[in-house]
């Protein structure tokens, strides 16, 4: 652990995982509360962003975690919340034991010698105005930390240590080039010898040719120093490389953790397959074509029920009972989404409106007969402007437990995932009566 009033780490730090590992998070939640329009107000109904929606996860010591998912899904929330830089709505974050969300603020601010971040814009995260001298000491001051020749000799130390000049301290961050502010980044993120660093998409805004070396120095540095990485990324290709452990998240909410070998070998989610598929040189381990989602993630102020996920998922569950191919099953769930969401601009269509909205949402003509007899009734009522009844049609008639269920994390050979394809009372599209069909 570092100690207030020390420049150097000491030799000889551990590289293995004690029983208690180095960080815990126990279901993790930050909500916030939308901005309201008018009508929500007056009627008292407040709308809630469920930002990270109940994660837990473990991080070693000298470990790196990745955690990894599309803009918008409560990834870096989870790093702000970790660090205390937000108070969560729920759940707790134990750092070597200690339950963090309990501290007082003095506790927090001698804490953060312990655990520090690495921000994805060096060029917005570094202060104009200063020295990079004054940037890297800054902390110093604040720890009270060192005399000013030893602080001088640290932060010297410190930019020749991430690949930089001693001669740069007196430089201003409009001198450096991305990866060399990423680079100053690192090395404030260094100056108090954290043993936990969150690093934010450190590498997402810079040149590919650039990205491998800033990963190859976290890399060098935690081989050095022990330091244990939360990394953060939209693309699984850059985690894949650097982390021991992998989480991927969608809507606030784990979907798969497993190590990269178990991730890749294949992937288990359907999300994680459809991420993968997309690396453009994908993993060799692993020979799927690409996968297209349908749309973006969804809103977190009002996400998909049962499964987050089912409304793109490309291995949604068929409800049982119907002879439905996998893509005659995913264009009606899709359009049953639309209609559940009023979204389907009725001012656009003309003729037979029930046979214009089958051509315009590439329904297939070869779905099995009653399917289809309550597609075409559904369809009927949004004609004349009844979603309402179109969509408890559906969800009546055509349910799939990964509209209704909320998958739970299951261990598997291959690691974790939360999906109902793993889960045998779910695979053959049983929904269980018991369970009503609620927002998360
Ligand atoms: S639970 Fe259903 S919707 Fe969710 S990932 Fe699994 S198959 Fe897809």
């Amino acid at each position: 652990m570092s100690q207030q009033g020390t420049l150097h780490r000491p030799m000889g730090v551990s590289l293995m995982s004690s029983k208690e590992p180095l960080l815990r998070v126990e279901g993790l939640k930050k909500y916030y509360e939308a901005e309201n329009d008018f009508l929500s107000q007056l009627l008292g109904r407040s709308k809630t962003v469920k930002a990270v929606d109940g994660v837990s996860l473990e991080i070693g010591e000298g470990e790196t975690f990745g955690l990894v998912g599309e803009s918008g899904c409560g990834k870096s929330t989870i790093g702000r919340t970790i660090l205390q830089l937000e108070e969560p709505t729920a759940g707790s974050v134990y750092f070597r034991g200690q339950d963090i969300t309990k501290l007082s603020s003095e506790e927090l601010r001698n804490l953060r010698t312990e655990m520090q971040v690495i921000f994805q814009n060096p060029h917005s995260s570094l202060n104009p105005r200063l020295t990079v001298n004054d940037i890297i000491g800054e902390a110093f001051e604040i720890h009270d930390i060192g005399t000013e020749s030893e602080r001088d000799t640290r932060i010297k130390e410190l930019l020749e240590r991430v690949g930089l000049n001693a001669s740069h301290a007196n430089r201003y961050p409009h001198e450096f080039s991305g990866g060399q502010l990423q680079r100053i980044g690192i090395a404030r993120a260094l100056a108090v010898d954290p043993d936990f660093i969150v690093c934010d998409e450190p590498v997402s805004a810079l040149d590919v040719s650039v990205q491998a070396q800033i990963l190859n120095l976290l890399e060098d540095l935690q081989a050095e120093f022990g330091i244990s990485y939360l990394f953060i990324a939209h693309d699984l290709s850059v985690v894949e490389h650097i982390a021991d452990r992998i989480a991927v998240m969608y809507l606030g909410e784990i979907a798969e953790y497993g190590t990269p070998e178990e991730l890749f070998t294949p992937p288990q989610h359907p999300y994680t397959e459809a991420l993968l598929s997309a690396i453009p040189e994908a993993d060799p381990r692993w020979d799927g074509n690409r996968i297209i989602l349908e749309g973006t993630v969804p809103s977190p102020i009002n996400p998909p029920s049962g499964c987050k996920f089912h409304t793109r998922c490309p291995k949604v569950i068929p409800p049982a009972g119907y002879a439905l191919e996998q893509d005659e099953w995913r264009a009606i769930l899709s359009l049953r989404t639309r209609i559940d969401n009023g979204n389907i601009p009725l001012d656009q269509f003309s003729g037979d409106i029930a046979t214009a909205i089958r051509e315009e949402y590439d329904i297939p003509d070869t779905i099995p007969a009653d399917v289809d007899r309550i597609l075409s009734e559904a369809l009927e009522a949004v004609a004349v402007d009844d979603f309402e009844r179109a969509s408890s049609m559906l969800d009546k008639e055509l349910e799939t437990p990964c509209a209704v269920h909320n998958p739970a994390i299951r261990s598997t050979a291959n690691g974790q995932v939360a999906c109902h394809l793993f889960d045998d009372r779910y695979a053959d599209g049983t929904v269980y009566p018991e369970t009503t069909r609620e927002a998360n």
